[in-house]
């Protein structure tokens, strides 16, 4: 027999998807408070909540001809109309919570609007309104929540421990603390505080407060705005992200808030711990605590009741802002530190080294090519590079890095130095890359490309898109260094290759460069030279699984300490992981206390 439910029943199940736990409840009551500009919140529990939950706020208050509405379901004075929900910029809309929290247990509500004289008191069970009164309150509005899920014994049975749902409301509480730096949020279990924050604005003493001064002295500040894409406002993000010495076993402590709401995304979570590819070895994670804002009518907010799971407009252009912020601030902490005296090895030869390092380093490297000997592809370089080199008279640029020590190559991928303040792990492909780019890139911008002549022109024949992409990129062909001409219908004759991609078969190397033409059209407002130097210098490079002789390593260290971005390779990557002193220490249990 079908039946309509009764409207408490119904109340019960609806309530059910917003309040699950204690914590569920805290969520809400938190987010009210902070919806009506609360600049103190103090939450108190009692049992892990199961007794006891109350929050009172200084905010705004409600007005006492409105209070009982405000416990009817879908009431809320947040938004008017469909398209409010568009932009949402409260962290409530649906004004179900406190129709739901009422529900399902005993509670009071005192109440003061900012303008009224007298406040309100309301009590209710099980969704019943018992009484309402006047009363004498202070500014605000203080909701205390009791027994809950009395009357929902299939809940109540599943509620976990006591210490469970204290620490998660405990997390809750830190992490809407830390999104919110301007509020002072105090939160007692039995009487006993748990947390407290100041309230001050500052982020910095918000993130000491929830972590301590231990973690938080190990956090790297965020802070950037990303104009991800023409068509699309600006991404900020902001916050604080471990160093990668600081690792979790799970994802749990990546907390993350858009436009002050916190959420729970699977992909944004990816987002920051794919920012630590290298850094971190897998199956370990950072601590991240990220306030990204951004135009509100690119997020959906309701997609859950719960309100933690958000849907993108442009999901990819939210991934890489997240990304390219995280991995920013991870490659400028990346940058050395000063050598400071405790920093150094306790080796004692190591000075004698760094002097004799000093004067290996004083003489350069001839500019390309590293001496590296390339005879695959068949193919025999006939005459010198045609571009004048400057060996005797090396450019002084300023060191970004310390000078290191090589100590060899681990799986013909990685070279492994040493420094003044710890171990470094170079990545030879990335390192080469960025080597290879930064001269490429001048040599471009000088219209100076070397040329590499071939013994015999080739005869290629292009399929009629490269024929058309050869066409509108001739110039851009011979500035790159490319000497090639019209041949009758769809074929070219090529004669010289840019010197750098010698190595590589010449038709490889036109028609790749090419690709790259095609590929970038449209896309990222790279300036040209730079794509193009990105590109030829990614396919000149040493590849990983190359084994390199000692020559080749010195050379390729020497180089990249004289970049001018050492840190990273033209596309992001990093070019090297410095594993501190310190955490060689740590790590060892041999740091002095
Ligand atoms: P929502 O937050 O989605 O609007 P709620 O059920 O959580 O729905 O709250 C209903 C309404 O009650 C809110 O829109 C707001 O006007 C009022 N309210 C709730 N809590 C507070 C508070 N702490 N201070 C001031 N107003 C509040
Ligand atoms: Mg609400």
């Amino acid at each position: 027999m079908i039946q309509v439910l009764s409207p408490e029943v119904a109340a019960r199940i609806a309530a059910g998807e917003v309040v699950e736990r204690p914590a569920s409840v805290v969520k809400e009551l938190a987010e009210n408070a902070l919806d009506a500009g609360a600049t103190v919140i103090h939450i108190d529990l009692q049992d892990g909540g199961k007794r006891l939950i109350r929050s009172a706020d200084n905010g705004e208050g409600i007005l006492s001809a409105e209070v009982l509405l405000a416990f009817e379901r879908h009431a809320t004075s947040k938004i008017r109309s469909e398209t409010d929900l568009e932009s949402i910029r409260t962290l409530g809309f649906r004004g179900e919570a406190l129709a739901s929290i009422a529900a399902v247990s005993r509670l009071t509500l005192i109440t003061r609007q900012r303008e009224e004289r007298a406040g309100t008191r309301v009590q209710m069970e099980g969704g019943q309104l018992i009484r309402q009164e006047s009363a004498g309150a202070p500014q605000g509005t203080v909701i205390s929540v009791q027994d809950l899920f009395f009357n929902v014994p299939a809940r109540l049975k599943f509620l976990k421990a006591e210490a469970t749902e204290r620490n998660t409301v405990s997390a809750l509480i830190g992490r809407y603390a830390l999104a919110y730096p301007g509020v002072a949020f105090s939160l007692t279990h039995n009487g006993k505080e748990l947390l407290r924050t100041h309230g001050r604005g500052d982020l910095r003493e918000a993130v000491v407060a929830i972590y301590g001064k231990d973690t938080a002295s190990a956090l790297i500040e965020v802070a950037s705005e990303d104009i991800p894409r023409p068509d699309l406002t600006a991404i900020g993000v902001r916050g604080y992200v471990g160093q990668p010495s600081l690792q979790r076993p799970n994802r749990n402590q990546i907390t993350l808030f858009i436009n002050g709401r916190w959420v729970q995304d699977a992909s944004l979570t990816h987002a920051v711990v794919q920012a630590y590819h290298n850094f971190m070895p897998p199956g370990q994670y950072p601590v991240a605590a990220l306030l990204i804002e951004m135009d509100p009518a690119e997020v959906d907010v309701n997609v859950h009741p719960a309100k933690t799971q958000v849907r993108f407009r442009q999901a990819d252009a939210v991934f890489s802002a997240v990304q390219k912020a995280v991995r920013r601030a991870l490659l400028a902490e990346a940058e050395p530190p000063r050598a400071s005296d405790d920093l150094l090895w306790a080796s004692p030869d190591f000075q004698a080294r760094r002097e004799r390092l000093t004067q290996v380093t004083g003489q350069r490297m001839s500019q390309f090519g590293l001496g590296l000997e390339f005879s695959e592809a068949g193919y025999q370089p006939r005459a010198e590079m045609t571009a004048p080199e400057s060996a005797s008279a090396p450019p002084v640029r300023q060191r970004k890095l310390p000078l290191m020590r090589l100590i060899g190559q681990v799986g013909s991928t990685y070279l492994v130095a040493e420094g003044p303040s710890g171990l470094y792990l170079i990545d030879q492909h990335a390192a080469h890359h960025r080597i290879l780019f930064e001269q490429v890139y001048a040599r471009l911008q000088a219209a100076e490309m070397p040329v590499q002549e071939l013994l015999e022109a080739a005869v290629l024949e292009l399929m009629p898109e490269q024929m058309s992409l050869f066409e509108t990129n001739q110039d851009a062909l011979l500035e790159a260094g490319f000497r090639v001409e019209s041949f009758g219908r769809n074929t070219v004759q090529l004669r010289a290759v840019p010197a750098l991609l010698a190595s590589v078969d010449p038709m490889e190397a036109l028609l790749g460069t090419l690709g790259l033409y095609d590929e970038e059209a449209g896309s990222a407002p790279r300036p040209p030279q730079e794509i193009l130097a990105v590109r030829l210098s990614r396919q000149a490079a040493i590849k990983a699984g190359q084994t390199l002789s000692q020559a080749e390593m010195l050379a390729l260290m020497r180089e990249l300490e004289h970049c001018e971005q050492p840190q990273a390779d033209p596309l992001g990557n990093p070019t090297l992981i410095h594993i501190s002193a310190e955490q060689l220490a740590r790590e060892f249990g041999r740091q002095r206390p």
